[in-house]
């Protein structure tokens, strides 16, 4: 009984207590102004963001202790209980959006800070390395809170393709160009020239190599690239770095696709060509040009029959019967009237008899001695025939000798081979 008393007394003291705390806590809210708020949930408002502001101010009062932790709010991302839509909601002092949900269209990226473009760009390469599209990033990052909006990324990619100018190929031709190879070349010899103070501007030549060849993408696309690159680079000259694109076009290496695609391209270099001159940087600067590419793609530009025709040699006039013959000094091939030049291929190619497989006008004027053929290109053909008779030359071996071979046991040459 004693007891029950006793206790009946604590609770009424702990109550009164309670009841004491719960006014300090009302007095100490009214004082700080932070009762619970009183408007309409989000969703139903039409200023968001007014409501947004208040909330964080709030919020911001509520996690004083940040700072005692050594940490600083950033950000903080809040999700309307009956719609779902979330809001990311910034708390640092100097950015000017301090509601990130902010209207599209305009230029948002060029005021981020150097940090944030750093991340956009980053997206940006990551989806274009894996070829993501935009729309799957725009819904991702709609479901994830801490990634840039898909308009940043769409604004990001928009000015970097400002910095090159690629215009449409003439023709119904898919692909792409620069729209001034002169501008281009200019960009990448002035970047040689930082490179190599101690080059002479004078008297040395720069070295300008049209570079040419068909690549087969997928089974019914196939895509001609043009480029070039300046020989002096050295090293870089093999990497993708020294060689610079200028032209890309998607369609069979014909002869045809590329005069009508690469037409003003060839336009624009051969009077480069004429003019053997090149204002960089206030530097006269003489030019040398060059062209290579595989064997195919240097006859097409010369305008001559496929490597199969009977004077298939880019050259010389040799016929294809005659090509086993080595016991004539080379010289021969290399002067009158073996040799072949360009004026002769135009000049034969008007004509459709004793043309030597003149068949159309070269499309670049550049000198035959300075048409190089790629050495890989070269080296894998020799090679393969090399291989390809050594095989046979084994197989034709075991063949002799299996006349009176046993059942059962191997060709002996073939598997050493
Ligand atoms: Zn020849």
């Amino acid at each position: 009984m004693l007891e029950a008393k006793q206790s009946e007394r604590k609770t009424q003291s702990l109550q009164e207590e309670n009841k004491e705390l719960e006014d300090y806590i009302k007095s100490l809210e009214n004082s700080l102004d932070i009762s619970s708020f009183k408007g309409k949930p989000l969703s139903q408002v039409k200023n968001k963001f007014r409501t947004l502001e208040t909330f964080l101010s709030r919020a911001q009062t509520a996690l004083w202790f940040a700072n005692s932790f050594g940490i600083e709010l950033e950000s903080l991302s809040v999700k309307e209980s009956d719609t779902g839509v979330i809001h990311k909601v910034s708390c640092l002092p100097n950015s000017s959006n301090s509601i990130s949900q902010s209207a599209e269209g305009e230029d948002r990226y060029s005021s981020l800070s150097e940090d944030q473009k750093r991340k956009v760009q980053q997206i940006l390469f990551l989806l274009d390395k894996f070829c993501v599209g935009d729309l799957f990033y725009h819904e991702i990052s709609m479901i994830t809170d801490s990634l840039p909006r898909s308009y940043l990324v769409k604004q990001c990619r928009e000015q970097l393709n400002k910095m090159c100018h690629i215009e449409a190929l003439e023709g119904n031709f898919e692909g792409g160009k620069v729209s001034s190879v002169e501008t281009v070349f200019k960009e990448h010899i002035s970047d040689f020239l930082k490179q190599n103070p101690d080059f002479d501007t004078i008297n040395d030549k720069i070295k300008i190599k049209i570079n040419g060849d068909g690549a087969r993408m997928t089974r019914d696309s196939n895509f001609i690239l043009l480029s070039f690159s300046t020989l002096q680079t050295g090293e870089s000259v093999m990497s993708a770095k020294g060689n610079r694109t200028i032209g890309i076009v998607n369609g069979t290496e014909g002869y045809q696709t590329i005069k009508v695609s690469f037409g003003s391209l060839f336009k624009e270099i051969n009077s480069l060509i004429d003019s053997a001159k090149l204002t960089v940087d206030g530097h006269d600067l003489n030019t040398e040009f060059y062209f290579g590419g595989d064997y195919k793609f240097i006859l097409l530009m010369l305008g001559l029959k496929g490597a199969t025709s009977n004077h298939a040699c880019a050259w010389c006039k040799v016929h294809k019967a005659d090509c086993w013959n080595t016991s004539d000094n080379y010289l021969i091939y290399n002067t009158p009237p073996m040799v072949r030049t360009l004026e002769e291929i135009r000049e034969m190619s008007t004509t459709s008899k004793d043309n030597y497989c003149c068949d159309k006008q070269p499309l670049l004027n550049i000198p035959l001695d300075h048409i190089v053929v790629d050495e890989l290109h070269l080296m894998l053909r020799v090679t393969d025939i090399l291989i390809e008779n050594l095989v046979n030359e084994c197989l034709d071996w075991d063949g002799e000798d299996d006349l009176d071979k046993k059942r059962g046991k191997q060709s002996r040459h073939t598997s050493k081979t």
